[in-house]
């Protein structure tokens, strides 16, 4: 028995439909504030973009909204509705202290 393909556009369109419209959304134009670490990316750099875009957040008029449509949502690792994400535990030795 064959599996039949995904039907995308029903998909897309219904994903258009639970997507609030936040058109007064402050992280407009500022995803790479929000977006998930890259690979690679130094763990400090990540932080404070999250923390920017936290600050970002805070002052959003649209969060009220995105905070009720953000408990809809599964956990990301990219900041939404001013929620930072838990940060990665480093694997390895801790780097060594340099002394003065
Ligand atoms: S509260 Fe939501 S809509 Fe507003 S800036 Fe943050 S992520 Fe964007």
């Amino acid at each position: 028995m064959s599996k039949s393909p995904p039907d995308l556009i029903a998909l897309m369109a219904q994903i258009l439909v639970d997507t609030p419209k936040m058109p007064d959304a402050a992280c407009i134009g500022r995803h790479e504030l929000f977006d998930p670490p890259v690979a690679y990316e130094d763990p400090g750099d990540v932080l404070d973009r999250h923390t920017a875009a936290v600050g970002i957040c805070s002052t959003c008029p649209a969060r009220t909204r995105c905070r009720q449509w953000a408990t809809t949502e599964r956990p990301t690792d990219g900041v939404l509705a001013g929620q930072i994400p838990p940060q990665p535990q480093r694997r390895g030795r801790p780097p060594q202290m340099e002394s003065a």
